[in-house]
């Protein structure tokens, strides 16, 4: 078992042997396979054993594995200067791209990561309006930002933020809605005039399983926001150019004054961005007073992945086969006896306990202990999920119509033998 020791000797000298916490399989036990290798829909473990990959590097491998024209633009980024901290044509090609594809965001500012985004889409909101609070949802996960860490369901468990080890003074500035209820929002809105600078959505949730908007939610938040002067931020770096090419703003015709990218707009390679309106983004330092800088942001190697990842998203029936493929997986996974399946597009979630997730309080019934059997037995038979109940799997467009189905094949199995194991009502979180 060279994983296993592997592994064991990793959590000797990084903190549970992962550099992300949920790699370590903390929700379903075990020991995670080291992987070696992707390619396409597949990975491998250093056993040698094949996976059907449904995790696609937590979003971002919307083509998959290695696509040759992804890897052609890393060789030629890497043959022609990984960095220059100076300004490059590929970074005109991909912001071209990406206003492109995103009507709302006429300016763009790339960073290295989704958390970088969200945090400095946020510095931009509190400058532009001149207020110091952030309205965010309950379960809504943006990376380990500071002020949103520091609210909500992460340090209500730890403890409160001294616990996390963030700032008190940060999480003070956050207030904490209900995902799907509009009256939540607008009670925080009028209890706090005047000092709500944004309020920040994932537009479609992919932490607390995958949750879409209520009919009505997103546009009641666009009208909240703009009766009471407060900026509407999108964190789309799980659905821009997922549920999408133009995320959840297309898919759901709402309109964000922000929004932050990340994940599937580079394809697999470190990158985030945030853009919006003209004269919020004018705002960033050097045109404006906001700083926000990075030694690696816009980097060439990132970049040039990001452009060939944009023009493989454009190409014609990138979605419509998508969407086809997330509709055989979906069918098929719902007529199992006791597996719950949401999805919106692509992006899906398995779970076990409620009937439905409309909120956090619904995912909080998800039954992690049958899952935690159900994750295994898929495991056992390839499959290759996130090892959360919460966290959404994927598809890419490297998955076929045969593969989907022995998904389901093997979910069939595993849901069998994960309720059989955990009879009654089993502990939740
Ligand atoms: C993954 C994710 C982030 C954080 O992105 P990182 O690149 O991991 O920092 C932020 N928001 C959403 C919605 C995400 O799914």
């Amino acid at each position: 078992m060279e994983s296993v020791s592997t592994f064991r000797a990793l959590t000797e000298l990084i903190p549970g042997g992962v550099n992300s916490p949920f790699r370590a399989f903390g929700q379903v036990g075990g020991a995670p396979p080291i992987l070696v290798r992707g390619r396409g829909s597949r990975v491998w473990d250093l056993e040698g054993r094949e996976y059907l990959d449904l995790v696609c590097g937590w979003g971002p491998l919307l083509m998959g594995h290695c696509h040759p024209r992804i890897v052609q633009a890393v060789q030629e980024a890497a043959a022609e200067g990984t960095l220059f901290g100076a300004s490059t044509t590929w970074e005109l090609d991909l912001a071209r791209r990406v206003t492109e594809a995103f009507p709302s965001i006429e300016m763009v500012r790339f960073v290295n990561s989704g958390a970088e985004a969200v945090q400095s889409a946020l510095r931009v909101a509190r400058s532009a309006t001149g207020r110091p609070r952030i309205l965010k949802f309950e379960g809504c996960y943006h990376g380990h930002v500071e002020c949103l860490d520091a609210a909500g369901l992460e340090a209500e468990q730890a403890g409160g933020p001294l616990a996390l080890g963030a700032s008190p003074g940060a999480a003070a500035e956050t207030l904490v809605a209900r995902f799907n209820d509009l009256e939540s929002v607008s009670h925080l809105l009028a209890s706090h005039p005047d000092e709500v600078a944004a309020v920040l959505v994932e537009p479609v949730t992919g932490s607390m399983g995958v949750i879409p908007p209520k009919p009505g939610f997103l546009e009641g938040l666009r009208e909240l926001c703009d009766q009471e002067g407060v900026l509407l931020i999108f964190d789309e770096v799980l659905t821009g150019f997922r549920v999408a090419r133009g995320g959840a703003q297309e898919r759901y015709g709402v309109r964000a004054d922000l929004t932050c990218l990340g994940k599937a707009l580079s394809g697999g390679l470190p990158m985030g961005g945030y853009g919006g309106r003209a004269d919020l983004m004018r705002r960033v330092a050097p045109t404006g007073p906001v700083y926000q800088a990075g030694t690696y942001c816009g980097n060439p190697v990132s970049v040039r992945a990001a452009v060939a990842a944009m023009d493989l998203a454009a190409a014609p029936g990138v979605y419509d086969d998508l969407e086809a493929l997330a509709s055989r997986l979906v069918a098929g996974l719902s007529l199992i006896p006791g597996l719950l399946v949401q999805n919106v597009g692509s992006m899906f979630s398995l779970g076990f306990g409620p009937e439905r997730l409309e909120d956090h309080r619904d995912a909080e019934r998800l039954q992690t202990r049958t899952f935690a059997v159900f994750f295994h037995e898929m495991l056992a038979r390839g499959v290759y999920l996130p090892p959360s109940t919460f966290d959404a799997a994927c598809l890419a467009t490297v998955h076929t119509a045969e593969e989907v189905d022995r998904v389901i094949q093997a979910a069939t199995e595993a849901a069998q033998v994960a309720l059989e194991r955990t009879p009654g009502p089993a502990a939740g979180i």
